[in-house]
C-alpha cells in the first residue's frame, strides 16, 4: 500500500500540531509507525487520502454503530444545520432527546447534555462530591474516563498506551483524592470502603472496560459494587459513555441488570457529532444549577446538530433485532478469529461483549490490568500493520477496543478473517 499522502500530511501535521495529532492515540504510538489520514467513510469502510480502502472496526472509537454517512442521520444533520446551528437557547430538540434517554434507561430521571464524555465524568464526580459533601472518588486501574484531571491516575487508554502512568499538571493535591482499587476485585474495595468508605463520594467504573482492551466483568462483581456503594453511601457511577445504547439499548446497566445513581454517557448517543450526557437519580441530578447549587455549563451545550444526528441514530437503533445483529457478527468474527489464530500457532485471548472485542497476544486470561499488561503490545503492533495492509483498520493500541457497526456484513466478515488469515501466519512464521 502507498501511504505517501498520509505520510506528507502527517509531517505537516507536526509542525503546527503537539504530535501532529488532535487526540494522543491517533498518532500509531502503541503500534508503532505513521498514522493514516482519512478522508471519507460509507458504511463500513474507510479511504485514506492515498486512496487506500479499509474496513473499518475503530468507528470513530465507538460512535459510529451504525456505520460512516448513515443516510438518516446525514438528513438530520443537513436539515438542523440549515435551520441554524447553535442559539445558545433551549430547543424542543433537546428536550425530546432528555426525555427519550430518560425513557430508554430507567435509573436516569433527568439528564443534562454536554459535549464530550469527559465533560460528563468530570460534572458526574463534581455533582457527586457536591451531594454528598465527600472529597474522595474511587476508579479502577485501567479504566479510562476522558482527561479530566481527577482520572489521570493509574488510568488506561492512550494514558497506558504512552506509558504516561501520572501526567504532570495534574497537582499532587488533585490526583490525591483518587482512590484506586484493581477491577474484578471486590474484597479491595471491601476493603477500602471499611477503611475510607465514609470519605468517598462515588465509585465510577467502566461497566465492561474498553480502555485497557476489552475486560469482561465476572459474574456478580457489578452487583456486589453496587451494593458495597450503597451499604457506604458511596455513590455508583457508571461511565456508559462506550457501553451506552452500544450493548443494548439500555447500556451495560440494562445487561447486568444495574441501577446506578449516575450515569455518563457519551460517543453512540451523538451519532459521531460531538454529544455526551450524564444523568441519573431525581434528587442527586437536582442538585445541577441552576436547579441547585453544583455548577456545570456549556456553550454549545445540547447543540441543534448534535442532537439532531444523535435523534436520529438512536431512532436507528430502535429497529427490532439490531443488538442481536451486532452480537451474531462479533460471534462470527470472534469464531472467526480465534480459529486463524489457533491454525496459525499465534495464542491469543479474544475477549468480547457484543459489539466491542479486543485481540490480546497473550494466552490469559485477561481480567484486570496485571493481566492485560501482559500481552506482547509489539507483537499487537505487527499484527495491527498486517492487518491494514490487508485493508482492515484495528485501533492503534492493544489498549483500546475495537467496534462493530450495522455496516459490516457478510462479505466484510470475510474480508477481515481473510486478512486475519494472512496476519496471523506472518506472525507465526516471524
Ligand atoms: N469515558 C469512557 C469510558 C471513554 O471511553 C471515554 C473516551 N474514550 C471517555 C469517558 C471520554 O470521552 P471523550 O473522549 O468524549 O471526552
Amino acid at each position: 500500500m502507498n501511504h505517501s499522502q498520509s505520510k506528507a500530511l502527517f509531517s505537516r501535521a507536526q509542525e503546527t500540531i503537539p504530535g501532529g495529532v488532535n487526540s494522543p492515540v491517533r498518532a500509531f504510538r502503541g503500534v508503532g509507525g505513521e498514522p493514516v489520514f482519512f478522508k471519507e467513510g460509507a458504511g463500513a469502510w474507510l479511504t485514506d487520502v492515498d486512496n487506500n480502502r479499509y474496513v473499518d472496526l475503530v468507528g470513530s472509537w465507538g460512535p459510529l454503530i451504525l456505520g460512516h454517512a448513515w443516510p438518516p442521520v446525514v438528513a438530520a444533520i443537513t436539515e438542523a444545520a440549515r435551520l441554524g446551528s447553535s442559539f445558545g437557547a433551549p430547543t424542543e430538540a433537546e428536550v425530546r432527546f432528555a426525555e427519550l434517554i430518560c425513557a430508554t434507561v430507567p435509573s436516569v430521571e433527568k439528564v443534562r447534555l454536554v459535549s464530550s464524555g469527559t465533560e460528563a465524568t468530570v460534572a458526574a464526580i463534581r455533582l457527586a462530591r457536591g451531594f454528598t459533601g465527600r472529597d474522595y472518588i474511587l476508579k479502577f486501574e485501567g479504566c479510562f474516563h476522558g482527561a479530566g484531571d481527577p482520572f489521570l491516575v493509574k488510568a488506561g487508554s492512550g494514558v497506558e498506551t504512552l506509558g504516561l502512568p501520572d501526567s504532570p499538571g495534574v497537582p499532587a493535591a488533585v490526583a490525591g483524592l483518587t482512590l484506586t482499587a484493581p477491577y474484578n476485585d471486590l474484597g479491595a474495595v471491601e476493603k477500602l470502603f471499611a477503611e475510607r468508605g465514609k470519605d468517598i463520594a462515588c465509585a465510577i467504573i467502566e461497566p465492561v472496560v474498553g480502555n485497557m482492551g476489552v475486560l469482561i466483568p465476572e459474574e456478580g462483581y457489578l452487583q456486589g459494587l453496587q451494593a458495597l456503594c450503597r451499604a457506604h453511601g458511596v455513590l455508583f457511577v457508571l461511565d456508559e459513555v462506550m457501553t451506552g445504547f452500544r450493548l443494548a439499548r439500555g447500556g451495560a446497566q440494562e445487561v447486568y441488570g444495574l441501577r446506578p445513581d449516575l450515569s455518563t454517557f457519551g460517543k453512540v448517543i451523538g451519532g459521531g457529532l460531538p454529544l455526551a450526557a450524564y444523568g441519573g437519580r431525581r434528587d442527586v441530578m437536582s442538585k445541577v444549577a441552576p436547579e441547585g447549587p453544583v455548577y456545570q455549563s456549556g456553550t454549545l451545550s445540547g447543540n441543534p446538530v448534535a442532537v439532531a444526528a444523535g435523534l436520529a441514530s438512536l431512532q436507528a437503533l430502535r429497529s427490532p433485532g439490531v443488538y442481536e445483529r451486532l452480537d451474531s457478527i462479533g460471534r462470527e468474527l470472534e469464531a472467526g478469529l480465534r480459529a486463524e489464530a489457533e491454525e496459525a500457532r499465534v495464542p491469543v485471548t479474544i475477549n468480547r461483549v457484543g459489539s466491542m472485542f479486543t485481540v490480546f497476544f497473550t494466552e490469559g486470561p485477561v481480567f484486570d490490568y496485571a493481566s492485560a499488561k501482559k500481552s506482547d503490545t509489539a507483537r499487537y503492533g505487527r499484527f495491527f500493520h498486517q492487518m491494514l495492509e490487508e485493508g482492515v483498520y484495528l485501533p492503534p493500541s492493544q489498549f483500546e477496543s475495537a467496534f462493530l457497526s450495522l455496516s459490516i456484513n457478510e462479505p466484510e466478515v470475510a474480508h477481515i478473517l481473510r486478512a486475519a488469515r494472512r496476519a496471523f501466519r506472518a506472525l507465526g512464521t516471524a
